[in-house]
């Protein structure tokens, strides 16, 4: 199968449960062969549910499930060329990696020869060779969770379906996890989905992004698209740090330039097609502002004046912290090698903070 083939097509799925709001909201959704896609939102957005319906275990309450050119809205799990690796890494306490590994396999036919051989590429696959004989009991937490995926792996799955695969690791494991991951999925070329609440292991991890919202897709797009290009403030929010003004436009031009009048009334210059009297909010990256001595002589129309109130330190940056004249607080990257310069004025004093018009995104206030 090419690359570009589509192996899932999801359209018009909804999941209303008995008395509760639609869990999952009328999604159109394609994903094609051979990609790392991750399924992000806060919780409760009906991520789980989604992937639970590409698994067969949930039923649809309206819409379509295509896997491989297939309908199978209505196909039992066992049924669908796809497996699913849970949260909590569930292996049996009492069988050897090999038996846990083989125990999909049972139902198949074919010799216990060639069995052996597909559990110890399986394991081989999840870099666990020479444990086929280990007990679970024996093996560490990141050790259990690659017999639980080198079982999924051994029934050589089209699609493999991942639940928040890392969520019980603590932090140095969960890195070095993802990592694996994104290996082993480029050595076996299934298309994984994983779900996460984790934008930043979302970015790390997926070729592409879908970001839900309350039951909805409310963006689908590459990691560095998702963080450069977010479609709403709900998107921009969730994804990475930015920095918020509001305002609305007050004049406007045919090329896209307009005059946005912020709360303290201050004007500045963005590009943006909303029409005069739209309420907007202006969202920029901390790293994409620039902090000079105010009143200094820049383009006023794309800065802002403000108190400098305090400079954090973060390990890989520091950051300033300006108070707006209508109140909002700037947060400004500072790559620590310019950390002493803007370290050097006092807390109290009014400073400059600019950027150039490209890195500011214009949300309509409606955007969710
Ligand atoms: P989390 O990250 O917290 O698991 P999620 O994005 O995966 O969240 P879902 O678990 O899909 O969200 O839940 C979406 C909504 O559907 C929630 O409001 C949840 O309470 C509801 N829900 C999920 N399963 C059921 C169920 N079996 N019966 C009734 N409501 C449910």
């Amino acid at each position: 199968m090419s690359p570009s083939e589509t192996i899932i097509s999801i359209s018009s799925l909804s999941k209303q449960f008995s008395g509760g709001l639609k869990a999952v909201d009328n999604i159109s959704l394609d994903i094609k062969s051979g990609e790392f896609f991750a399924l992000l939102g806060p919780s409760g957005c009906g991520k789980t549910t989604l992937l639970r319906m590409l698994a067969g275990l949930e039923v649809p309450s309206e819409g379509q499930v295509r896997l491989d050119g297939q309908d199978m809205t209505y196909t039992p799990p066992n049924k669908r060329p796809l497996n699913m690796v849970f949260q909590s890494y569930a292996v049996f306490p009492h069988m050897s990696v090999e038996d846990n590994v083989s125990y999909g396999l049972k139902m198949e036919k074919g010799s216990a020869d060639e069995i052996r051989s597909r559990v110890s590429d399986a394991l081989e696959q999840v870099q666990l060779a020479g444990f086929a004989q280990a007990m679970p009991h024996t093996l560490s937490g990141g050790q259990r969770q690659r017999v639980a995926l080198a079982r999924a792996l051994v029934k050589q799955p089209k699609v493999l379906l991942l639940d928040e695969p890392l969520s019980a690791l603590d932090a140095k494991l969960r890195e070095a996890m993802q990592n694996e991951l994104v290996r082993l999925q480029k050595s076996v070329g299934i298309t994984f989905i994983f779900v996460t609440h984790d934008q930043s292991e979302a970015l790390t991890m997926a070729s592409r992004i879908a970001v839900m919202n309350k039951g909805r897709i409310v963006q689908t797009a590459p990691p560095h698209e998702l963080y450069e290009k977010p479609a709403s403030r709900f998107v921009a929010d969730f994804i990475g740090k930015m920095n918020f003004l509001s305002g609305r436009i007050t004049m406007s031009a045919s090329d896209g330039l307009a005059i946005c009048e912020l709360a303290a009334g201050q004007k500045i210059q963005v590009r943006t097609d909303e029409t005069e009297g739209r309420s907007v909010t202006v969202g920029i990256r901390p790293e994409r502002l620039r902090l000079s001595v105010a009143g200094s002589d820049t383009d006023t129309q794309t800065s802002l004046e403000g108190q400098l109130e305090m400079v954090s330190y973060h390990g890989t940056e520091h950051r300033a912290h300006i108070r707006a004249d209508d109140g909002t607080e700037l947060i400004v990257s500072i790559p620590n090698a310019e950390a002493a310069a803007i370290q050097a004025h006092s807390y109290g004093e009014r400073l400059r903070v600019e950027w150039d018009i490209s890195d500011a995104r214009i949300f309509a206030e409606q955007d969710s």
